[in-house]
């Protein structure tokens, strides 16, 4: 019998990984390097994994990859990547010219709750919404362990919407995203991200922590970090609460770096019913079981 083969790849900012899975979703082997983030660099190495883990395979292996942005179905354009050599380039045909074999290309959000949704924290659930909080704020949505994309592959990509009930505090730090794609005036990634965060925390008392020296701080019991963290999940269940108006999934999972803050989940379920237009919200709110491995895993299972 032969063994169906499944490599993923996660096409970072400054790293690409790459994965040998099996069809049960067993890890055969796993790489990962930095690159010169450029275009050409790259294909070249995503070229040398996929003919690395093809060898170590056999040749039916199928590729498919993260990417942190989409390749458009109208145009087959990369958009919305913050690599931003990859924008507007023909990523996907360009490399499957280079790799002579067909890949599957979807955004790293997308990945990462694919992989949660199939066997990672999700996996018992119907609806699965995954949101990523790290060095940005995305998020994907999964139907029975297929990803919806959306009529303009933007399902679940709500990290550049404005912040839900914003207070008068919020709407005082003026704070805007710079993003030329973006722009917005309490654009949500700008509070919920990590960075964002720990802007939020500088701003007020003129410092100049990064993210997760504030939550070392918070777990000491600082009082500045608590208070930044109550106002943190108070916007995070808002942004959620409106998001379960549309899509009330039955789990969502963190991950990224913010995600391993282990007071998200006991207070975002305490936080989110004030809300929520629900009579009591059964939404479970849970940590990731692949943690950063899921952008390359959830690319191998899009050929599942
Ligand atoms: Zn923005």
């Amino acid at each position: 019998m032969k063994d169906k083969f499944k490599i993923g790849i996660d096409y970072g900012g400054t790293k690409i990984e790459a994965i040998l899975m099996n069809e049960k979703g067993d890890e055969i082997k796993r790489e990962r390097t930095a690159y010169d983030r450029n275009y050409d660099s790259g294909i070249s190495t995503v070229k040398k994994f996929v003919e690395a883990f093809k060898n170590l395979s056999n040749k039916t292996a199928t590729v498919g990859i993260a990417l942190p942005g989409f390749s458009s179905n109208e145009t087959g354009l990369v958009q919305n990547a913050n690599s931003n050599w990859l924008n507007n380039k023909p990523f996907k045909k360009d490399l499957e010219k280079a790799l002579n074999s067909e890949v599957k290309i979807m955004n790293d959000a997308n990945c990462f709750t694919l992989s949660e949704a199939i066997d990672g924290a999700g996996k018992d659930y119907k609806t699965v919404f995954g949101i990523i909080i790290g060095t940005g704020f995305g998020s994907g949505l999964s139907f029975k362990r297929n990803i919806i994309e959306g009529a303009n592959q933007v399902a679940g990509d709500w990290g550049h919407q404005p912040l839900p009930y914003p207070t008068e505090e919020e709407i005082n730090t003026k704070i805007e995203c710079k993003l030329p794609t973006c722009g917005r005036p309490l654009c949500a990634e700008q509070f919920i991200s990590g960075p964002g965060f720990a802007k939020n925390f500088n701003l007020k008392h003129n410092t100049n922590y990064k993210a997760p020296e504030i939550v070392a701080l918070d777990k000491k019991g600082d009082p500045k970090a608590n208070k930044e963290f109550e106002l943190y999940e108070d916007r995070f269940a808002r942004l959620i609460a409106v998001m379960i108006g549309i899509f009330d999934p039955e789990a969502i999972v963190l991950g990224g770096g913010m995600s391993n803050t282990e007071r998200l989940y006991k207070n975002l379920p305490r936080i989110i019913p004030k809300y929520a237009f629900t009579d009591k919200v059964r939404t479970k709110i849970l940590k990731n079981k692949h943690g950063d491995s899921s952008g390359v895993r959830g690319a191998a299972w899009l050929w599942d």
